[in-house]
């Protein structure tokens, strides 16, 4: 099989003697022996034998199988949360008197870990800006730096970072480059491929796509999998085998899901530009985001979120949330509905004004995940709030 989406439909794990052709649910804690020598084998790393699910299990193995080819990825390991998978790759991977260096526009729960629970262990930190260039990048490394943590499209600001340049500079320094892909899925941007030696992702997001289950991932370096996986099942924030059928079933349809999503991002995006009560529109694929050259060097789409800035500042924002009548209001995103949010009044209300603006979060900021109802319907909706 020449292609990849082939190929991740076609990676299945073995059939069972009833020849089924969907993939059964394993939903067993643990596996059995024949004899001594089997369960000595397995136990001393010498068979690939399933063991106990908090350390593998045959649907959350298929799951990582099918996330790798698309990450081109050599191993992988799969995670109860989006968020365990981020933790789990610096708490297997950093020690005390190391020093992490990330963008600073990161998801909230990431940023917490970074700057409130490592240094608690003795691992500093320090951030530097979205948009920040080689030279300052180079900068911001430090002699006990070890890892570069990167999100790309940024969360909720949509900032584009150049994820070669920074592998560059990774490299350079013999640093770990960790890459959150949750935004654009593997569909719209292959991490590794640009030179990152880790990928993490919330399942939850577009890979579940349908809003059911946490899931998380990490994939990536053979060599990195291998201490996460043994850090990871000793301390067990392991993928229910149930999630990961379902996320693996997922998997499937992500291309054309995300095909989807992303034209009627675009779409949303170009209509919206432009309208009397909105100062600005972004979306990496419009012409006139700040890292429109960085989003089309390396992203095959723009992604399924689009974020306008509504005038009129918080009262505005809240106002709008209000007048919605199909948009769904929820903490969630990469769903088959679309739901808007306003970051300022929710989710970073506990920010200050400054420390909003630093990472792109303006009083009047709307973030819509594009879902897959029909895109005049969509449209039809953000209107009708934004004049009531
Ligand atoms: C949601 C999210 C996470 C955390 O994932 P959970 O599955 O909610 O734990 C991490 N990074 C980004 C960019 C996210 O949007």
């Amino acid at each position: 099989m020449k292609h990849n989406q082939s190929k991740l439909i076609r990676t299945q794990i073995k059939q069972t003697e009833q020849g089924e052709h969907s993939t059964p649910m394993y939903l067993t804690s643990s596996f059995t022996f024949d004899n001594a020598e089997e369960m000595r084998a397995a136990f001393a790393d010498e068979s690939d034998d399933n063991i106990y699910s908090r350390f593998s299990n045959p649907n959350v193995n298929e799951f990582v199988d099918r996330l790798c080819v698309l990450e081109k990825a050599e191993d992988g390991f799969a995670t109860a949360s989006g968020m365990s998978a981020v933790f789990g790759s610096f708490m297997a991977l950093l020690k005390k008197g190391d020093h992490i260096l990330s963008c600073n526009s990161i998801f909230g729960s990431t940023h917490t870990v970074i700057s409130k629970y490592l240094p608690k262990y003795g691992i500093d930190f320090s951030y530097v800006s979205a948009n920040a260039t080689a030279e300052e990048w180079n900068a911001a490394i430090q002699p006990n730096t070890k890892m570069i943590y990167l999100e790309t499209p940024t969360n909720p600001g949509l900032e584009v970072i150049d994820i070669a340049m920074v592998s560059t500079i990774a490299k350079k320094h013999n640093v770990i480059l960790n890459v959150d892909n949750c935004f654009a899925t593997p569909i719209g941007q292959t991490p590794i491929d640009l030179g990152a030696d880790l990928v993490v992702h919330s399942a939850t997001k577009w890979i579940d796509g349908q809003g059911r289950v946490l899931g998380g991932a990490i994939v990536g370096r053979k060599d990195l999998i291998h201490d996460i996986y043994l850090f990871c099942r000793s301390t067990g924030p392991s993928l229910s085998a149930f999630n990961a059928w379902v996320l693996s079933k997922s998997l499937e349809t992500l291309e054309v899901r995300m095909e989807r999503h992303c034209s009627n991002a675009l779409f949303l995006a170009e209509k919206l530009q432009g309208h009397a009560n909105i100062n600005f529109v972004k979306y990496p694929f419009l012409t006139t985001h700040p890292h429109y050259a960085i989003a089309k060097k390396q992203m095959t789409n723009g992604g399924g979120i689009i974020c306008f800035e509504i005038k009129g500042g918080i009262e505005a924002g809240r106002k709008f949330l209000d007048h919605l009548k199909m948009l769904s209001l929820t903490a969630n995103l990469g769903d088959t509905r679309s739901i808007a949010s306003h970051p300022a009044s929710t989710t970073h209300a506990k920010l200050s004004e400054a420390e909003r603006q630093a990472v792109s979060i303006t009083p009047g900021l709307i973030r819509i995940s594009c879902g897959l109802e029909h895109r005049e319907d969509i449209l039809a909706d953000i209107i009708q709030a934004l004049e009531a």
